[in-house]
């Protein structure tokens, strides 16, 4: 049963949570937080300016030192006890994704799941860091590793897995011991909200997770990164904004792990089972309304079933039902706002301009919401503009090609490299795939590959460093090495 929108808002807490506190902000007036699909203001809710940002980050280096030395196992029990909170309240998290971010309620329930089994990951690798102890190879000494708490980590994350990419950097923070001061996304801070109150609510102590909303992100961002009491940054979103703090972060040589964009080739051999090519093509464009980092950007299909996998691809996106994301019926959910809608129509424009056709959608959706129906274009040429682009949106360009070696070249052809999607029955060319593609992760035969238990991340300039797996944790720990005279001498 649907839950009361009302009741739910008042749950959220409106204020910046600093020191194990909910405060006020500085910034000149509150924040609202709008409903994509109705352009509703859900909530106001508390501006940092750069004073709020840096009490954030003296909260969590004044705790910092008392934080590492909990024991793995209380730092692992607090996640374990959260994780079970959100499983219970997951209804709660699902609908509020889905009112401040648009997506279908179906698909926001995916995301709970999803980045929840983050807190339950990392409370399973908070006990298992470890260390090792050996002799030299000379025998004159001994050789300890250990592996320590990076310090204060500042993360920065986007609007469209309010809760996954929270968890996703929150989690492994926790785990290997490191404070942190958390800036969500102005356009979907409710979700992280939520949750730093669940998390309060299981344990956490003051200062260990710290959080700022603002509508001056940069001014608010920059003296945080600037000051030498901070560690590491962790940054997802978009690779324009990840090179400015990138730049910054030079300055103070922080340890920085970047989840970037992405431009995602999808490509379909003839020797595909095309059912197969098919749900995976909609699962890999339209999760999300398109606006994933994993999102399939290019359709690069065969030539001789291009036409065919074009016509299947068009039937299944229209009949998807626009709506508001928490009505059941609704399969296609609204853009994030106007400029991106506006960006969604530029695309179609330039593409049918440059010799590409619409086989379905192509235009704004009804209703007051930023809605964009979900587009097929075929047609497309290897040099159209589209194909540079991020998306991110409900728009799927097809372009073919006739030989491996093609694909591959027009798959390579973008500076991002986060995922790519191949799908062919024909096992050796499968492995030939994963060799060729330049991307941190490939999809063979499947259209999702996020998993809490497997390294998420891009290659180029998609990012730098890996999040959830056994090496997401590596993010917040240092290697402290030790030599020591052979005590037997
Ligand atoms: P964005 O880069 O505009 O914003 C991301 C975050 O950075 C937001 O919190 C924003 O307030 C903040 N920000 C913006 N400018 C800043 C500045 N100068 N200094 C400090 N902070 C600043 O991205 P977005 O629109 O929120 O998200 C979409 C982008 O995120 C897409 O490019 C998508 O591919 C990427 N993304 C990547 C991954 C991944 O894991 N690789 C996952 C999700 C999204």
């Amino acid at each position: 049963m649907a839950l009361n929108e009302t009741d739910l808002l008042a749950k959220v807490p409106t204020g910046l949570y600093i020191g194990g506190k909910w405060v006020q902000g500085h910034g000149e007036k509150p924040i609202s937080v709008e409903d994509p699909a109705t352009g509703k203001i859900l909530l106001e809710i508390a501006n940092a300016d750069a004073s709020d940002g840096l009490a954030a980050l003296s909260a969590a280096h004044e705790t910092q030192a008392t934080w590492a030395k909990v024991p793995p196992r209380e730092r692992a029990e607090l996640l374990r006890r959260t994780f079970e909170l959100v499983r219970e309240r997951s209804e709660e998290f699902a609908t509020l994704i889905s009112l401040e971010m648009g997506k279908p309620i179906a698909e926001a329930r995916g995301e709970v799941t999803y980045g929840n089994e983050f807190l339950r990951w990392f409370s399973e690798e908070a006990v298992r860091i470890t260390g090792r102890y050996g002799t030299s190879p000379e025998g004159t000494g001994r050789m300890l590793v250990a592996q320590r708490p990076v310090g204060p980590a500042f993360a920065i994350t986007p609007w469209n897995f309010p809760l996954a990419m929270a968890t996703r950097k929150i989690g492994p923070a926790i785990a290997a011991g490191c404070t942190m001061v958390v800036k969500p996304a102005e356009l979907t801070p409710l979700t992280t909200l939520l949750f730093v109150k669940t998390l309060e609510e299981a344990g956490l102590p003051a200062g260990v997770i710290n959080v700022i909303t603002t509508s001056s992100s940069a001014k608010v961002s920059a003296p945080i990164i600037a000051d030498p009491r901070l560690r590491k940054i962790t940054f997802t979103g978009s690779t324009q904004v990840g090179r400015k703090l990138l730049e910054q972060s030079a300055q103070q040589v922080l340890r920085t792990s970047m989840e970037l964009g992405g431009n995602a080739p999808f490509v379909v051999f003839e020797d595909a089972d095309l059912d197969a090519a098919v749900t995976g093509a909609m699962l890999a464009k339209m999760r999300n309304i398109g606006q994933a980092c994993t999102a399939a950007n290019r359709f690069i299909v065969q030539e001789s079933v291009a036409e065919e996998f074009g016509n299947r691809l068009a039937e299944k996106m229209g009949a998807l039902k626009l709506g508001r994301g928490v009505d059941a019926e609704t399969t296609c959910g609204p853009v994030i706002n106007e400029s991106a809608r506006e960006n969604m129509q530029r695309l179609v424009d330039t593409t049918v301009q440059e010799g590409g056709s619409i086989v379905v959608g192509g235009e704004s959706g009804e209703g007051a919401g930023y809605f964009f129906k979900p587009t097929v274009l075929v047609g497309v040429k290897p040099d159209a503009a589209i194909l540079r682009e991020e998306i991110f949106g409900p728009i799927a360009p097809i372009v073919s090609f006739r030989t491996e070696d093609e694909a591959v070249a027009l798959a390579n052809d973008t500076e991002y490299g986060l995922v790519s999607y191949a799908f062919t029955q024909d096992l050796k060319r499968g492995l030939r795939l994963i060799e060729s593609l330049d991307t941190g992760m490939t999809g063979l035969n499947t259209g999702l590959v996020s998993n809490a238990a497997a390294p998420f991340g891009g290659v180029k300039q998609s990012g730098l460093g890996r999040e959830g797996g056994f090496e997401g944790i590596n993010e917040y720990l240092e290697t402290k090495y030790v030599m020591t005279p052979d005590p037997f001498a």
